[in-house]
């Protein structure tokens, strides 16, 4: 983090020569440096000054070749006017400024305009600024996008932390909550889209004005443009009008009447749930290319990334993601556009409040009633993937910048965070829970809030003090494990209790156990052979033991489980007692509930994953299970573990003491799975769900194919020589064919690709292009987009940088990512001073993993020696390739012989 400190101190000692001797200075201008960030402590000062304030555009879109030109008029109230007063401007040009009917020397330093105090005055004040800037081309601020299939050009807004002071010159924090009136100059065949409908569209010569009237008081982050000649369809969500839009050449790809359904059914669902109308006049959604993240609440023109598109047939879990995130930007218009965050470190509320939303409303509203199974899988798991990382962190922190904000931009942020609000509805109860939210949506409707405000309300609610349980919960990192003890006698339960602890390697630094309220589960086969839940019963976990008298003289069951549906954030150690019974009864396939099954699943494979024991058992257990289970969520669950398995194998081999026998087993797995998966996808599967089960398997079959035999299968289905039953292969799985090829260094992977390109030139083609030859095994191919990454940057759009990224180094090619690695370690402070976050997160995360080699992980551990120098960001992607690179390594050295 840029230290504000030594800015300032930098600057005093230079007082004389940087700014004019011996006249006292303005302590404000001091504080602020020439930065692209605005740091807490100014926004808190400049909130105590400004107020009632709104903005008046005025925007040309076409004029300009490569930039955008308008004027905007500033009405606010200021108390104090004896110090200047900054309005955020980043990289534009600033032409004129009016202050109060006065025209005022231009201050401008390429961050902030500087507003002199003899130009203000106390109260009302009124300035108008013109100014141009340049559209940008990595996704954020007013994103310019060219189709490389029909030339079409469309733009797109994406204001999220800090760049809406790139669309004009304002007042850029969440809590200087503002109306805006917009005009716009654009194109004859575009339309234009806002947070407000048009009320008038007036051709103007060569052009077209677009008229948009005043907004309610909205913060700077979700005010919004979109333009260009985007495909739109329109509906009705009962009195709302809704509307989709997408570029032209993608648009045949669009679920137009999945896309609404999901609409509606939210909108219809929040309002309930909230008991609060809609907030705003319409709901418009817009997929937009290069999109930095998944989706942004924008009020009322959210913007969705491409990715929410299938070029071909997707699977039900395409469907139910895309749900879920319609539905999470759509719950982010009550929380977090309504009400609003004070400061940055509120993001995790915001987020993991709308994540946690989704899934209720997917649960609720939607066919995806097998919801919670998939919240465990990736909220619950990811979360605490996350929290046992390195870089995991307490849920609240400070951001004392808007340049520190992907520090909570993560997983702790999105998914601990949604996983611990579920678990403290389960803990005051669901309905309290909604209650409570509902009372602080009202209280606080068009304001501002901070974390005690929330966490008021749903005390007042509950009739609880939640001080501790907040302490516990959102101020210390760190995930506890729960493990039931359970003795009986004469066929009855005589004791049980749930154990809590902390994880051994994290006892020192996260020591804290945790209240929560889980639900205990107890098993036993019933008189169908089947596994089911014969007791549960709430308990409070509270401290390292927690007695359960209830359980007491009930039947000694099979098996216990303290986290049955997962309304607990916690992870599960199995007692030895409910192991054993496990594996004498066969009881993986006899367990009904899916969701308890894949929990089990999850306890196996953990087990297996990075400690001293065999994991040829767990392996032999997945692939026996390929055919037979007919859960999709478990299939993905457990197939994607054998993938990582795989590829950890593959890694390891070399960092083996007897490598040969890491690689036979590998070979061994590999031939079983590939002939087993493929047998499933030849013979068809007789399900409900043919097509997404078939696109499930078919995309796992991808990325385990690595012998001659099934890459060969893999171009016979790319030529049509061989056809799945059923299956048709469409332009994102081709190419997902060719990566593959590309990263196994496949000979006819080149000539594929190039084919490839001609056959497909739409832009998910030209990515897909970029990352199969980034992809090959080839230094010098390699060496070229590094260099495109290191110091062309600028001349590519960053889509094409990250897709770059996102592929150099696939398993399998350590050694070329040796001989480079000097090389991007060397250029890592450099970037971290020049780039922003988004490259930083590819850059740290994507360049530096899959390393298993000692000399590897000195190269890593010297990457990030100098923590200072290289940033919070890169120090906290590379320093999570660090721990998996040592976790690799521990791996390789235990690995047994078969
Ligand atoms: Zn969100």
């Amino acid at each position: 983090m840029q230290s504000y400190f030594l800015i300032l101190l930098s600057c005093s000692l230079v007082l004389t020569s940087c700014s004019e001797p011996n006249q006292p200075q303005p302590i404000a201008k001091l504080l602020r440096p020439a930065q692209d960030q605005l740091s807490q402590a100014e926004a808190t000062a400049r909130k105590a000054r400004v107020s009632q304030i709104s903005y008046v555009l005025d925007i040309d879109l076409v004029t300009l070749p490569d930039s955008y030109q308008g004027a905007v008029a500033i009405e606010f109230e200021l108390s104090g006017a004896d110090a200047p007063l900054e309005v955020d401007f980043t990289g534009g040009l600033v032409t004129s400024v009016l202050a109060n009917g006065e025209s005022v020397p231009v201050d401008y330093n390429g961050f902030f305009i500087t507003l002199p105090p003899t130009a203000l005055r106390t109260g009302g004040n009124s300035v108008t600024i013109d100014y141009q800037h340049p559209f940008d081309h990595d996704g954020t601020g007013l994103h310019r996008f060219v189709d490389p299939e029909d030339g079409n050009t469309y733009l797109y807004t994406y204001l999220w932390p800090y760049y809406a002071n790139r669309l004009f010159p304002n007042f850029d924090q969440p809590n200087l909550k503002a109306m805006y009136e917009m005009t716009v100059r654009a194109a004859t065949d575009w339309q234009v889209v806002s947070a407000m409908r048009e009320d008038r569209v007036t051709p103007d010569g060569e052009s077209t004005l677009w008229h948009f009237p005043q907004t309610p008081l909205l913060s700077t982050y979700i005010f919004s443009l979109h333009a260009g000649p985007y495909q739109i369809w329109e509906d009705q969500a009962g009195e709302i009008p809704i509307r989709l839009l997408a570029r032209q050449s993608l648009a045949s790809y669009v679920a137009v009447e999945e896309w609404f359904n999901y609409t509606k059914a939210g909108l219809a669902h929040f309002s309930e749930y909230f008991d609060i109308p809609y907030p705003f006049l319409k709901y418009d959604q817009v997929i937009v290319p290069d999109f930095l993240i998944g989706a942004m609440e924008n009020v009322a023109a959210v913007t969705f990334s491409e990715n929410f598109v299938d070029r071909g047939a997707g699977t039900q879990f395409t469907s139910q993601r895309r749900a879920n995130t319609i539905l999470h930007e759509m719950a982010h218009m009550w929380f977090g556009n309504l009400v609003t965050k004070d400061w940055w470190n509120g993001l995790w509320l915001n987020e993991s409040f709308a994540t946690l939303m989704a899934s209720i409303a997917v649960a609720e509203s939607t066919e995806f009633t097998d919801q919670w199974h998939d919240f465990y899988l990736t909220e619950n798991l990811t979360a605490i993937g996350a929290d046992t990382a390195v870089s995991t962190h307490p849920i609240e922190m400070p951001v004392n910048s808007t340049s520190d904000f992907f520090m909570v931009f993560d997983s702790i942020t999105y998914d601990k965070g949604a996983s611990v609000l579920n678990q403290m509805s389960h803990f005051i109860g669901q309905e309290n829970f909604r209650l409570g939210v509902s009372s602080y949506l009202k209280e606080h409707s068009w304001g501002n809030t901070e974390l005690a405000d929330f966490i008021h309300s749903l005390s007042v609610q509950s009739q609880l003090d939640l001080t501790s349980w907040a302490q516990d919960w959102l101020y210390s990192a760190g995930v506890n494990t729960l493990e039931a003890r359970v003795s009986c006698d004469g066929g009855v339960v005589n004791s049980l209790s749930i154990l809590q602890t902390v994880p051994q390697m994290a006892a020192a630094q996260y020591p804290t156990l945790r209240d929560q309220r889980v639900q205990l589960g107890l098993f036993a086969e019933n008189a169908t052979g089947a596994i089911d839940a014969f007791a549960t019963i709430p308990v409070i976990v509270s401290g390292a033991e927690t007695p359960v008298p209830e359980a007491i003289g009930l039947d000694c069951p099979g098996l216990v489980y303290p986290n049955y549906q997962a309304w607990g954030y916690s992870e599960v150690n199995l007692d030895e007692s409910s192991i054993d019974y496990l594996i004498d009864n066969n009881g993986l396939e006899k367990i009904q509930d899916p969701l308890l099954r894949s929990m089990i699943w999850t306890a196996l494979i953990e087990g297996a994953g990075l400690n001293e024991f065999d994991d040829n058992a767990l392996v032999d257990l997945i692939i026996s299970a390929m055919g037979q289970e007919q859960n999709d969520r478990i299939i993905r669950q457990t197939q994607a573990a054998l993938i990582d398995h795989l590829n950890l194998l593959e890694r390891a081999a070399t960092a083996s003491p007897r490598p040969s026998e890491v690689l036979s087993r590998l070979d061994r797995f590999t031939q079983l799975a590939e002939a087993k998966l493929w047998d499933i996808l030849m013979t068809g599967v007789n399900s409900t769900q043919t097509q997404s089960r078939l696109n499930l398997q078919m995309g796992n079959y991808i990325a385990l194919a690595r012998s001659d035999a099934a890459l060969a299968n893999l171009i016979s289905l790319l030529d049509g020589a061989v056809t799945v039953p059923g299956l048709s292969v469409q332009p994102d799985l081709r190419w997902r064919i060719i990566l593959r090829l590309a990263a196994r260094g496949h000979e006819s992977a080149l000539g594929l690709l190039a084919a490839e390109q001609q056959r497909d030139s739409s832009d998910a083609g030209r990515l897909s292009a970029i990352a199969a030859e980034a992809a090959l095994p080839a230094l010098a191919t390699k060496q070229q987009w590094v260099e495109h990454i290191l110091h062309n940057a600028d001349s590519l759009p960053f889509s094409h940088l990250r897709a770059a990224m996102g592929a150099l180094f696939p398993t399998g090619q350590e050694e070329l990512q040796l001989q480079i690695l000097p090389q991007l370690t060397a250029a890592s402070s450099a970037l971290a001073a020049e780039r922003d976050a988004y490259f930083l997160q590819a850059y740290g995360s994507d360049l530096f993993s899959g390393i298993c080699s000692e000399t590897g992980l000195q190269q890593l551990s010297a990457a990030i020696a100098d923590r200072d120098s290289i940033g919070p960001t890169l120090y906290k992607f590379i320093s999570e390739n660090v721990q998996a690179a040592g976790n690799c390594l521990t791996y390789a050295a235990y690995t047994q012989p078969q």
